[in-house]
């Protein structure tokens, strides 16, 4: 726990004036889960379900995948926890399941992949929805979507395991679906996806990379890869307008989330959910508690004028300081 901090765990996370933000947790492994609870998470709002796939030697079978999913379910009942799909390709490969490509970013990745091959997007289905049978606190999420029709085909895969558990006898319902923002294709289709699912969720890690073509892996680039990037805020700021427009929730789940200068501008854009790592928490709820919503949007304002990231974060910092 962060020295100090501890005291907030059970607070409110709720600016000065009484803007309340959620504060949810990226996971893993079932050890995030117990750290995340300890730092007083009050959702999951991103489980990388490829973490286990990429310890195991093989292919998960169902009944294998129930059970790690069950434990996440169950360690957060009847808080939300957020399911995303397989994500593997880009950097993550499996060592059962090669993948050799030439621009592994740009390739098969993410929905795409099991899109390929729908006895694994099935069996994903039916072992998060077997897992959530008596909890009802089961959201599924899409990684790597640019398109529409993704969307449907996910969907339909979605329902025909709903339709196939309730046919062999368990008590279990549509869970929520959801869909990453995390291409720029995706950041000018939000409010269409917002009409066919009941969440969006922002991967400012991908959606930067994406965004400014610049490998978020490559050390040689990486001075260049930066959220603060002008176009990458007011990209965020587009994806929460569309998505209120549609009444619908808006999260983000990239690094961003975590770090308490960038999490004041993503309090002041509106964003609804902040999904980070557990070790972030304390932090981030302790800047957003510190200020008002009015003096976050002004600071928002400004910075969204500004041309280049260096003074924006300056700005930023300037901002924090003062809140002191
Ligand atoms: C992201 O891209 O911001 C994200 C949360 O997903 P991942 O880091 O797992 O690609
Ligand atoms: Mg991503």
């Amino acid at each position: 726990l962060v020295r100090g901090l501890e005291g907030i765990i059970n607070q409110p996370c709720v600016t000065l004036d009484g803007h309340q933000v959620s504060l949810w947790v990226n996971t893993g492994l079932m050890s995030d889960v117990v750290r995340s609870l300890d730092h007083g998470a009050e959702g999951i709002g991103l489980f990388r379900t490829e973490v286990p796939f990429l310890l195991a030697e093989r292919f998960p079978s169902e009944q294998e995948q129930a059970a790690i999913y069950r434990e996440q379910l169950q360690a957060f009942a009847p808080k939300k926890v957020t399911m995303r799909t397989l994500d593997i390709g880009g950097d993550k490969a499996l060592p059962y399941f090669p993948i050799e490509e030439a621009n592994p970013f740009l390739g098969w990745r993410g929905i795409r992949v099991t899109l390929d091959h729908p006895e694994i997007f099935i069996a994903q289905a039916r072992a998060m929805i077997r897992a959530s049978e008596g909890l009802d606190n089961l959201q599924i999420m899409l990684p790597m979507v640019s398109n529409l029709q993704e969307v449907t085909g996910s969907i339909q895969i979605i329902k025909r395991a709903l339709r196939e558990l309730q046919e062999e006898g368990l008590d279990v319902s549509m869970p929520p679906i959801g869909v990453m923002i995390e291409l720029p294709a995706a950041v000018y289709l939000t409010r269409a996806m917002c009409q066919m699912v009941d969440f969006v969720s922002v991967g400012s890690n991908d959606l930067t990379q994406y965004m400014l073509a610049v490998d978020r892996n490559n050390p040689r680039v990486a001075d260049l890869y930066t959220s603060f990037h002008p176009a990458v805020l007011h990209a965020l700021k587009h994806v929460v307008d569309a998505a209120h427009a549609e009444g619908k929730p808006v999260s983000i789940c990239g690094e961003m989330a975590g770090d308490p200068a960038s999490a004041l501008l993503l309090v002041a854009m509106g964003f609804d959910i902040l999904s980070m790592n557990a070790s972030t928490l304390l932090k981030v709820k302790a800047v957003i508690r510190s200020v008002t919503l009015a003096d976050a949007q002004t600071l928002l304002k400004d910075v969204m004028n500004l041309s280049d990231p260096q003074s924006i974060r300056a700005s930023i910092d300037m901002a924090l300081y003062n809140a002191g």
